[in-house]
């Protein structure tokens, strides 16, 4: 049979909002709407006000927010001649998230800042392409309880995630005895602990494989982010932590794995491009052709797989026995390490006080029980505020 192009047929689900337009995931994202042809009902930045104009000028979506309320004064006045509603701050950020339009919010945000806009997105049915892992990092019990009672679809955008759910189609997920997530194993694959006391931002930055914002790459280079991204499979999968392995593949080809019963065991494999699972959790069920590369396996001679360092990357573990914590366990790891990233991004903190930082505070600050999200939203404070003023 001949290979047929398969356009996106897009009947009402042809718009999208988007939180964190002008970030990598952001503007990936803008590529695929560009190639499907989808309208961009909202978009959303910080303060790089510079590059949401030239999206705001190409999209003309209904609602911009720019989270900086400063910055909101100074785009207002650069888009004075467009019919566009320019909003800020969080409820900003809520408002672009709850655009009329939107059939997906892709939360692309990067932090916690993204829970309230994706739980507000969330209680008004729409589907949300999951970016923004600290979301269901610290709040994976709430978030998932919320979109099961409003009927709303999570689908991951997540790479190793997207696989996940990928090898799941047309599978029971009674049948799952295992969830295998790759890991490139990041810039400091193969180190020592003695040779990365003194690892710099710069270094930590030059990830191998995939070409990410900041604060995931630092997460990469720690193995905090498979961390992360473990906590993340527990709640999307509602699977246990202690089924859930992750394996070293430097070649980033096979982007995350089933084991069923049967002993079985299913991949997705790609060309490592986010444009992929972006699209997918747009395009979701359907399947259209995209602009990523084949894959060429005369390219790939061999693909490779080595268990994890837990010595030289103590995160990864740190993150893996908090997993198991049901309460604000997770967000006090999460919200200690965004703060954590931000000082070693500042030369303020070495790469092992990021490891140190979450350590000291997940026994500084109490686990609180069946939280609220107020209480989650208070953890992830507190563990930041505990982490700057040990620097100050
Ligand atoms: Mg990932």
């Amino acid at each position: 049979m001949k290979h047929v192009k398969q356009e996106f047929n897009k009947d009402s689900s042809d718009c999208i909002a988007l939180l964190g337009s002008t970030g990598s995931i952001g503007t990936q994202t803008l590529d695929v709407a560009r190639r499907l042809g989808l309208r961009v009902c909202s978009l959303s930045a910080n303060a790089n006000i510079k590059k949401l104009e030239e999206q705001t000028r190409e999209f003309r979506p209904a609602i911009v927010s720019v989270f900086s309320q400063e910055a909101a004064r100074d785009f207002k006045v650069r888009v004075g001649d467009l019919d566009v509603q320019v909003v800020s701050g969080m409820d900003g950020l809520i408002e672009a998230a709850c655009a009329d339009d939107a059939h997906t919010v892709v939360t692309a945000v990067v932090g916690t800042i993204g829970l309230l806009p994706t739980l507000a997105a969330i209680a008004l049915g729409k589907r949300i392409a999951l970016a923004n892992k600290e979301t269901l990092v610290c709040a994976g019990e709430y978030v998932m309880n919320s979109a099961k009672e409003h009927g709303c679809e999570i689908i991951p955008v997540d790479s190793e995630h997207s696989a996940l759910f990928q090898c799941l189609c047309g599978e029971n997920p009674k049948d799952i005895k295992n969830l295998i997530l790759t890991a490139s194993g990041g810039p400091f694959r193969g180190m020592t602990h003695n040779a990365l006391i003194n690892a710099t931002p710069e270094m930590a930055l030059r990830h191998p494989n995939w070409s990410m914002g900041k604060k995931i790459s630092i997460d990469s280079a720690t193995l905090m982010n498979k961390g992360l991204e473990v906590i993340e499979a527990v709640h999307l999968f509602a699977i246990n932590p202690d089924r859930i392995k992750v394996v070293i593949h430097p070649e980033s080809i096979i982007h995350s794995m089933i084991e069923y019963t049967d002993n079985s065991v299913i991949a997705q494999m790609s060309e490592p491009d986010m444009r992929l699972p972006i699209q997918y959790a747009i395009t979701y069920p359907q399947r259209c052709s995209s602009q990523i590369s084949e894959l060429d396996f005369s390219k790939y001679s061999s693909l490779t797989f080595e268990s994890p360092d837990f010595e030289t990357f103590p995160c990864l573990r740190l993150a893996l026995q908090t997993a198991g914590i049901s309460g604000t366990a997770c967000a006090v790891l999460n919200g200690a390490n965004e703060a954590a990233v931000d000082l070693f991004l500042q030369g303020k903190l070495g790469f092992y006080g990021i490891f140190e930082s979450v350590q000291a505070a997940l026994s500084h600050i109490g686990n609180v029980v069946n939280p609220s999200i107020d209480d989650i939203i208070e953890a992830d404070r507190a563990a930041k505020d505990f982490v700057y003023m040990q620097k100050n």
